[in-house]
């Protein structure tokens, strides 16, 4: 894929003096007095804010939070937080500024937060007169914000448009190489497991990776929906009886290309979903009419380990197991073990696979965690991401 890096930009001493706009996705979760929960967000964006300061830049960064509404900014929707937050980790005050599209004074080797993007009208809607109107503030539009590159808005796409120069922050243009170097020239066998809850949700996906991967896992209540397709019992596990003939289509996909679909052959049950419910191990074809399935056992989880040692490269989203409960989390800590163990380029991403990876303590050895979840989705169900999209037009000229 090609586009602009800012990277490259400010190696070549361009960024100097120059009015830089980065587009980051701040989008912190917050607790009920608007305290920052967590700020992994925050913390990925320094690379590219310190990148725009030592290159000699005047720095606005903006970002959206929360879902405010178009035109009423709230205090809940402010970005002060945030503000207070990057100025901490950055150790100089960071500067917020409500009303931005009138124009920002900054100075170069100054930094200031632009209130939250998404209180803008026209900002989800991508709008043009706005989109031309923010890009007039800058010289480099530098999008990365990967959180939101799926979809596109004012920020994210229209600016891009605009701008004098546009590319991507050190981020976003990771997230498109560990994504090109897993999906586009992937290093073979390339064996993607998919679990989670629903079938529904990560059909489009099941579909395109059964056409590009050599190995596809099915895990968790994905799996039992393959299960019962398997002709396997199910019983009250969580299932799509509607998909099944989904499912098949995805199987007879693999087995066309000569792979099969692993089912599970041993699962862990319950007869009600609770912290301590008396778990049982059983053969997958002895699955009673009340009993839940919520994990693969220690059979399964070995034979799927085995295929995951052989491979050239690994995409896992989705954990295979109820993990967030100890008797059921075997399964999904030894597909996270074999990945950590495995010399295959990795790269994992969504917000329960992410829960799971730093559970088991893995994330040092997966090879690239991404920090999209419905971006990272909708890469691998094959679409081209707007705000990758708009970045290669421009890079062509
Ligand atoms: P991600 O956020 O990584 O994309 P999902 O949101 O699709 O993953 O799915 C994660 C959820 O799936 C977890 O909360 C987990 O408890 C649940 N899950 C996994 N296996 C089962 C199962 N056998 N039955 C019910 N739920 C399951
Ligand atoms: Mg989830």
């Amino acid at each position: 894929m090609n586009f602009l890096r800012f990277s490259d930009l400010c190696a070549q001493g361009q960024a100097r003096g120059r009015r830089v706009f980065i587009r980051a996705d701040l989008n912190v979760p917050q607790d009920d007095q608007g305290r920052i929960t967590e700020d992994t967000r925050i913390r990925a964006c320094l690379p590219c804010i310190r990148m725009a300061l030592d290159a000699g830049a005047a720095v606005m960064v903006s970002s959206h939070l929360g879902r405010p509404t178009e035109g009423h900014l709230t205090a809940a929707d402010s970005l002060a937080p945030v503000a207070q937050r990057l100025g901490q980790l950055l150790e100089r005050p960071v500067r917020l500024q409500a009303h931005w599209l009138e124009g920002v004074e900054v100075e170069a080797g100054d930094l200031v937060l632009l209130e939250n993007c998404r209180a803008h009208p026209g900002e989800k809607k991508n709008d043009e007169t706005l989109s031309r109107r923010m890009a007039a503030l800058c010289d480099i539009y530098v999008n990365d914000a990967f959180g939101t590159a799926h979809r596109a808005e004012a920020t994210t796409h229209g600016m891009a448009r605009f701008a004098p120069i546009a590319c991507a922050g050190p981020l976003l243009a990771a997230e498109i190489d560990a994504l090109s170097r897993a999906l586009s020239q992937p290093r073979r066998p390339l064996v993607a497991i998919v679990g989670g809850s629903k079938v529904s949700t990560k059909l489009s996906l099941l579909h395109n990776l059964a056409d590009k991967v050599d190995r596809l896992i099915v895990g968790g209540g994905i799996a039992n929906t393959f299960m019962k397709a398997a002709g396997l019992p199910i019983g009250k596990s969580l299932a799509e009886p509607d998909l099944v003939d989904q499912a098949r289509s995805v199987m007879a996909a693999m087995k066309a290309r000569g792979a099969e679909v692993p089912i599970p052959s041993d699962v862990v049950v319950v007869k009600a979903l609770a912290a301590d419910a008396p778990a049982s191990l059983k053969p997958a074809s002895e699955v009673a009419d009340d009993d839940l399935i919520l994990d693969i056992g220690p059979h399964t989880t070995a034979r799927l380990a085995d295929l995951l040692k052989t491979a050239g490269t690994i995409v896992w989203n989705g954990p295979v197991g109820v993990f967030e409960y100890p008797a059921f989390s075997q399964g999904t800590a030894g597909i996270a073990r074999a990945i950590a163990g495995s010399n295959a380029f990795s790269i994992a991403g969504g917000g329960d696979t992410l829960a799971a990876i730093a559970q088991f303590g893995i994330e040092k050895e997966v090879g690239y965690i991404s920090t999209g979840g419905g971006a990272f989705l909708e890469v691998l169900e094959g679409k081209l991401l707007p705000a990758f999209d708009i970045l290669q037009k421009r890079a062509a000229g």
